[in-house]
């Protein structure tokens, strides 16, 4: 279904474009968006508030509003905003879920963010379109916030402090994501290559535990230790196989059984491990500084 339909059958608004309804006082906008770690663009309703919802809030609305989860999206704050995908079809039990779940909201003491984000005053004299919501703000608040958060990312930002000591607890935490598999395949002699998955998650938390700034390289860092890691356990675990058969690696792949197990097993290792990449890529990449360059661009317009 198109959105201007969908928007039409939920008694949505349209003013330039954007799609909105407002629940007691609280603005819902009908927006695409595109989920962390998929392909694809979907429906869904965005609620922007006027403060960071924290872990207790979110558990307590997921509770209430009986929802399975809710993606999180910074809208000019940090963490501010609400995404839902409520049930389209039925108006009456779209219109009741939404209330619902406003009610959550005013229970929560979470408001609708309708002033300056920037400078706290209700009178504005702009609007932004931040990740497809209606932001009101004032022009200069805009002008001096990117120039501050630029200037910041052109110094501190590109500062090189910590970088090696990042560098190592990122090579550290690699290893640490690695354990699992070394430990199976010491226990039950055989390795999952989901376990792989773990790996950059784990070397991007011994990169942050180190403390250097986060610049748009880091993807490379943590894709080059996924690479080095995984395909060196599967050579390690062949090895030792080999070494158990009083054999060098070499003549090992004279074997025909040990050399197709090998290739086979290194082929879905690199499989894997692109895949733990790729499915890495956007939950790290939203915390570097390419992220916040990518908002900043969205601010300018
Ligand atoms: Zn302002």
């Amino acid at each position: 279904m198109k959105l201007e339909q969908m928007a039409g059958n939920l008694n949505f608004q349209q003013k330039d474009g954007i799609f909105t309804r407002t629940f007691s006082g609280y603005e819902a906008t009908l927006v695409v968006y595109k989920v962390p770690g998929s392909y694809v663009k979907i429906p869904m309703v965005m609620f922007v508030l006027n403060k960071t919802i924290d872990k207790e809030d979110t558990k307590m609305i997921i509770k209430k509003a009986k929802l399975r989860s809710f993606i999180k999206e910074s809208v000019a704050l940090k963490d501010n905003a609400i995404l839902i995908i409520p049930r389209f079809k039925n108006i009456e039990k779209f219109d009741s879920y939404m209330n619902q779940l406003v009610t959550i909201l005013q229970d929560l003491r979470y408001k609708q963010l309708d002033y300056c984000p920037y400078c706290g005053e209700a009178e504005t004299d702009s609007v932004r379109i931040i990740k497809g919501a209606t932001v009101h703000v004032h022009d200069k608040c805009v002008k001096d916030f990117v120039e501050k958060v630029t200037t910041h990312l052109e110094t501190v930002g590109s500062s090189k402090k910590n970088l090696l000591k990042s560098i190592i607890f990122a090579i550290i935490g690699g290893f640490v994501g690695l354990l699992p598999s070394i430990i199976i395949l010491f226990t039950i002699g055989i390795y999952s290559a989901w376990l792989f998955l773990i790996i950059p998650f784990a070397a991007f938390y011994g990169f942050k535990k180190g403390g250097a700034q986060r610049g748009s390289y880091v993807m490379v860092i943590i894709a080059v230790i996924s690479l080095i890691y995984a395909p060196g356990f599967m050579f390690y675990a062949y090895n030792d196989l080999a070494f158990i058969n009083e054999l060098t690696f070499n003549e090992a792949l004279l074997i025909d059984d040990f050399r197709i197990g090998f290739i086979k097993d290194m082929l879905v290792t690199c499989l894997f491990t692109a895949l733990a990449i790729s499915f890495s890529w956007k939950t790290i990449y939203k915390q570097t500084h390419g992220q916040i360059k990518r908002d900043i661009k969205e601010l300018r317009g």
